[in-house]
């Protein structure tokens, strides 16, 4: 990972869930206010500008750039939980590169960011039912010496098949768990969303 990948990311993030707006907003007029696909679509198009005007020389501060701008543009959940996420992850990468196994580390402090802020573990139906399963698909490539593009195709392929097991779970945090039992048939929105990002960073990686 450098400083221009980490840009192309971000980038392919804003690009991904513009595209895919209208879907994630539908997944969340189901169990939720309907509103997850516009929150991601307006913090990835503000950090997209933010971005526009600053020259990190880390990938961290790129990365904490996102996280923060995500903070301040995002009502709902989702905007302090990505944005923590990615201001932990930058923290973790203060120079121009990281090899696989460092990026490995970030994305590790940026699910411990999402656990601390929302207090939710694996089968609650959340994000961090695709984050989870990602990062250990990541680790695991990484630690066995892959490059970031099989560690991110890897773990963007588990990202999706976490987002899919949500669909049967009971939802234990965040606004679906106000339904009760009626949030069970449908997938989570925000494990749609990681499974964007993840998505997205495998392809970037790939493309490089
Ligand atoms: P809001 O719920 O405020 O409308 P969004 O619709 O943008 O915010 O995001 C909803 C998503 O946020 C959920 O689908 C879920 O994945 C995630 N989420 C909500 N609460 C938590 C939490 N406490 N921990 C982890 N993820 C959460
Ligand atoms: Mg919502």
């Amino acid at each position: 990972m450098d400083i221009d990948l980490a840009r192309t990311w971000v980038q392919a993030i804003g690009a991904a869930v513009e595209q895919h707006e209208d879907h994630l907003t539908q997944l969340d007029s189901a169990i939720g206010d309907a509103d997850h696909g516009v929150n991601m679509h307006r913090g990835f198009s503000a950090v997209t500008t933010a971005l526009d005007d600053v020259a990190p020389d880390t990938v961290g501060a790129l990365l904490v750039k996102a996280g923060t701008t995500l903070i301040s543009s995002v009502g709902g959940a989702s905007g302090p939980l990505y944005g923590g996420a990615f201001r932990a992850m930058g923290r973790t990468l203060d120079s121009p590169e990281a090899t696989s196994r460092e990026f490995a580390h970030a994305l590790a402090a940026g699910l411990a960011a999402v656990q601390k802020l929302g207090a939710a573990s694996p089968g609650d139906k959340t994000m961090i039912d695709a984050y989870a399963p990602a990062l250990a698909a990541f680790r695991q490539r990484a630690d066995a010496g892959a490059g970031l593009a099989a560690a991110a195709l890897a773990a963007a392929d588990a990202a999706e098949d976490g987002m899919r097991a949500t669909t049967p779970m009971q939802a234990r945090k965040g606004r679906a768990s106000y339904l009760g039992a009626r949030s069970v048939g449908h997938p989570d929105p925000g494990a749609a969303s990681t499974a964007l990002i993840f998505r997205a960073l495998a392809e970037t990686a790939v493309a490089r």
